[in-house]
């Protein structure tokens, strides 16, 4: 199957030019004007975008967790991602307790199986170092592609790490080239907020924000930066939310340390505010870190503008809000954890980031695209439109309007966080290395199409995967 895309505007994190793109089975195979080539199919893309498939390094499809399990699962999840522009994601194995990293990734392989319509690779969250996995085992999982390690230093009495965990996981990470993830809450400390606040018969959905403040994000962000600097580690913090989290993380790359972070769509555009909506209706605004106060929005993005965080993700983890959320309709701590996302983040971000003259086009690639490839060892493989890259791209018509609601989306779960939002600019076709998984706006995958990628260290580039064109 080979396909030309003609006359479209090619935007890559560094080029911005009208030209054709032909595609000869998997990969890019060549690049420029008025190509002259027969292809099975021809696709006319003047007037629009031609854009690198987007890349969503966080993601909880088909994860149990808060006594339930995520409502989208490999196929469901990845019909949204696609339809919204994405093709490839890194979700989270978690290391399940009393049990081997190996186990665990056998189980995670086995929720993909057959289901997935886009590329996907995983990271390992460690959870337990004392039954089940051991330091051997984790130092080998790079040679398997699993090359990035996640703790969470908060959601205590589940997976939250203690110290010990974390700093020993990242002397491992310094041994095999791996990059440490951290979602960085002070666990303790917001566990006594949330049993006081309990204890005072506050019950109400704000509660999960007013019991995790800001300053206990900022401190887990400088305790990781630290940790991570002692052992030697890379680091990437994800869901930075706020900008005591922003704060730390800037001072470690002004003095040019490894440090990265990434910050989700929805905390440029829900505040605190949207979880004091009546009749349980906040408990949908129910993730973690919680909605900021306004200010932050303005915060994040001038971080993302000036590459003080490198990467836009969405923390997909999505839940029904009826029947699933509302599990916590009396007890704040017992809503499910997460929010839906990974369908909406490109066409969000084209509006509000580049439309509203936020950020430049080039830079949307980069932090939609690139620099995931990049922290992720996904590139030059993926990420970027270039001749032997696989042909994984998204046609974006920059001036369609486009009403966001749960009623249109791929995603199993009955709401949406930016219900009724009105952008211009949708996703049109998407291809999936040459093969097209969204034609005009429809998903098309077939369930099983997409792969498992093994990913390269962090710092390698997945070189041996790409021909010489
Ligand atoms: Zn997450």
């Amino acid at each position: 199957m080979s396909v030309l895309i003609k006359g479209g505007r090619v935007v890559t994190a560094v080029d911005d030019t009208v030209a054709d793109v032909f595609v000869d089975g998997e990969r890019i195979s060549l690049i420029g004007e008025s190509l002259d080539v027969a292809a099975d199919r021809v696709v006319d893309a003047s007037g629009k975008l031609v854009l690198p498939g987007a890349i969503d390094p966080h993601t909880h499809l088909d994860m149990p967790f808060g006594g339930t399990t995520t409502i989208d699962d490999f196929t469901s999840g990845h019909a949204a991602a696609a339809r919204g522009g994405t093709t490839t994601h890194v979700d989270f194995c978690i290391q399940q307790p009393g049990t081997s990293f190996g186990d665990s990734l056998a189980m995670w392989h086995a929720k993909r199986e057959g289901k997935a319509l886009i590329d996907n690779g995983f990271h390992i969250a460690v959870t337990d170092l004392k039954e089940g996995g051991t330091l051997e085992e984790l130092a080998t999982l790079p040679d398997r592609g699993i090359t990035s390690y996640k703790l969470f230093m908060a959601y205590k009495g589940a997976l939250m790490v203690d110290d010990e965990t974390l700093f020993r996981t990242m002397e491992v990470a310094a041994e095999t080239g791996a990059l440490v993830m951290v979602h960085a809450e002070n666990g303790d400390a917001i566990d006594v907020l949330v049993k006081k606040a309990l204890a005072a018969g506050n019950t109400d959905p704000v509660w999960h924000a007013r019991t995790r403040p800001p300053e206990t994000e900022g401190e887990a962000t400088n305790r990781a930066i630290q940790l991570a600097r002692v052992a030697g580690c890379p680091l990437y913090v994800v869901h930075v939310s706020c900008k005591e989290s922003v704060d730390p993380i800037m001072r470690a790359r002004e003095l040019g340390w490894d440090v990265w972070g990434e910050t989700c769509t929805q905390y440029f555009l829900v505040d605190e505010s949207f979880l004091e909506r009546p009749d349980f209706e906040g408990a949908k605004f129910v993730y973690t870190p919680p909605p900021r106060a306004k200010p932050n929005q303005d915060v994040l993005w001038n971080a993302v503008r000036t590459d003080v965080l490198s990467a836009i993700s969405t923390d997909h983890c999505a839940f029904l809000w009826d029947g699933q959320k509302t599990i916590g309709r009396d007890d704040f701590s017992k809503i499910p954890n997460g929010g839906p996302g990974i369908e909406d983040r490109l066409r969000l971000i084209h509006h509000f980031g580049v439309s509203d003259g936020r950020i430049t086009l080039n830079r949307m690639v980069e932090l939609l695209a690139t620099n995931p490839a990049k922290l992720f060892g996904l590139y030059p493989r993926k990420g970027t439109i270039a001749v032997g890259a696989d042909a994984d791209l998204v046609i974006f018509d920059p001036e369609k309007p486009y009403t966001i609601t749960a009623a249109a989306q791929q995603s199993r779960t009955d709401y949406n966080l930016y219900e009724g939002t009105e952008v211009v600019g949708d996703v049109e076709t998407v291809l999936l290395r040459g093969n097209v998984i969204v034609d005009g706006g429809e998903v098309v995958a077939e369930p099983g199409s997409g792969q498992f990628v093994k990913r390269a260290r962090f710092g390698e580039q997945l070189r041996a995967n790409v021909s010489a064109g």
